[in-house]
């Protein structure tokens, strides 16, 4: 695209992770770009994720046996699977949707698809970071998955074996070798896999909110406004209305994390996204934290050092966008920290909601809208859109400015669910 001086700017909805990361890339590309959020940037879920720059988490939470444990998993408090059954219904078509998804087959395409967006994630960042003044949240890190012990370990090997297929490597720990190489960790849980070069960010909030800041202080614009449709002329984007007024732009990029689905009514095409909700408690000045974020199998959560405190990240849970915080996933987590770390103390904890943005092949949707030229969808990333949003930012930026673009996008293609 060749913006003339006079011409309206690149409109980006949604400052999370993706959104930031569209915008500096476009504003790189030399488009004058505004970016919209309803609250600010980073106050959605790119604010309390783990942290994690998960390349290797390629593995979607669909894989086989899912649906055998998934019924005593939702009866069971004890498991990391929580749903609010008065949005059964509601959820039902999504659901059934997304469960038809667990065959090793679909596994394998999903992990394809997944792979050129998470595979260099530190470096990605890297390059986003660069000059901004955030690069001091990146970290090259080892991503830890710790069992309580070998058995427990080779219980997911279907995982692993997508992994190691998709060209990850790791080192197995197991008994005191494990203990000597973090000691944090109670005896009882006795293995671990530990995944070579991953990345984590340290603040993922403040990283967000810097890369926001710099995209400003570099003329970029950012509006607070809630966006509630596009507007268009003759099959081609002209504004983006808000609440109060419609801005004129001459493209649009829906980056609205899980709350994207209204915003897509004229594009042509209809995509099954749901929120996975998750959760996390913060212990701040702990007494002890892991060397490395660290993945607890049993429990299926995370627990990242951040600055200053302990992040502990994770839960699904299946309830929409408007109810609030449930009580049954934060208890779960705080159970489980002295089974994880013994006598590990805090002076004040804080807890956090997110929404996880789920196409029902969670695979995200990155491309332009059938019915609207100059629309642009950048939402979908699921348990893993820190991880990808770097790239994601950079490929959108691609699309919109018309340079190449050196991977197939038809896996992430917005057309994939009319057929
Ligand atoms: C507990 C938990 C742990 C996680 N851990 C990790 C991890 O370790 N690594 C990883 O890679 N991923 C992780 N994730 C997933 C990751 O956080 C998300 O995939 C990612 O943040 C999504 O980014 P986004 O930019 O698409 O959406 P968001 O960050 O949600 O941003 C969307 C933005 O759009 C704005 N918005 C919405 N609607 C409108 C509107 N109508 N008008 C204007 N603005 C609007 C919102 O205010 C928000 O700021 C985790 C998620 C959870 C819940």
């Amino acid at each position: 695209m060749n913006q003339s001086p006079n011409q309206p700017p690149v409109a980006i909805i949604g400052a999370g992770i993706v959104g930031v990361s569209t915008a500096i890339w476009c504003q790189r590309a030399g488009l004058n770009t505004l970016l919209i959020d309803r609250a600010g940037p980073a106050s959605g879920t790119s604010f309390g994720n783990a942290g994690v720059l998960a390349s290797a988490s390629v593995v979607p939470v669909t894989v086989p046996g899912l649906i055998a444990k998934a019924p005593r998993m939702v009866f069971d408090k004890t498991q990391p699977l929580f749903l609010n059954w008065s949005y059964l219904p509601t959820l039902m078509p999504w659901l059934t949707r997304y469960l038809s998804h667990c065959k090793p087959e679909t596994v394998a395409r999903i992990a394809n698809a997944l792979s050129p967006i998470l595979s260099n994630s530190l470096e990605d960042h890297r390059a986003l970071a660069n000059g901004t003044g955030a690069e001091k949240y990146i970290s090259p890190a080892e991503y830890v998955y710790v069992y309580n012990d070998r058995a427990h370990f080779e219980s997911d090997r279907f995982g692993w074996q997508v992994r190691a297929q998709n060209g990850f490597t790791w080192t197995e720990y197991e008994g005191d070798a494990w203990h000597q190489q973090d000691p944090v960790f109670a005896r009882s849980l006795n293995f671990a896999a530990s995944v070579h070069n991953h990345g984590r960010i340290s603040d993922p909030g403040c990283y967000v909110q810097q890369l926001a800041r710099h995209f400003e202080d570099n003329g970029g614009k950012i509006v607070q406004a809630t966006v509630d449709d596009l507007v268009g002329e003759n099959g081609v984007v002209t504004g983006v209305r808000t609440t109060e007024e419609t801005i004129p732009c001459s493209a649009a990029v829906i980056a609205a994390g899980a709350w994207s689905k209204p915003l897509l009514s004229r594009l042509g095409c209809d995509i099954p996204l749901e929120a996975e909700r998750g959760y996390h408690i913060e212990l701040y000045e702990p007494s002890a934290m892991p060397a490395m974020p660290s993945m607890i199998a049993s429990g299926k959560f995370v627990m990242t050092p951040m600055d200053g405190r302990l992040r502990i990240a994770g839960m699904v849970e299946f309830g929409g966008l408007v109810a609030g915080a449930n009580r049954a996933p934060i208890e779960f987590l705080k159970n489980y920290i002295h089974q994880v770390i013994p006598e590990l103390k805090w002076t004040e904890m804080t807890e956090w909601l997110g929404h996880r943005p789920a196409p029902v092949d969670s695979v995200p949707v990155i491309g332009e809208a059938p019915a609207m030229k100059g629309a642009f969808m950048g939402f979908g990333h699921q348990h893993v859109g820190l991880t990808g949003g770097a790239k994601t930012g950079q490929l959108l930026a691609q699309l919109v400015s018309g340079q190449p673009v050196v991977i197939d996008m038809a896996p992430y293609s917005p057309l994939r669910f009319n057929k």
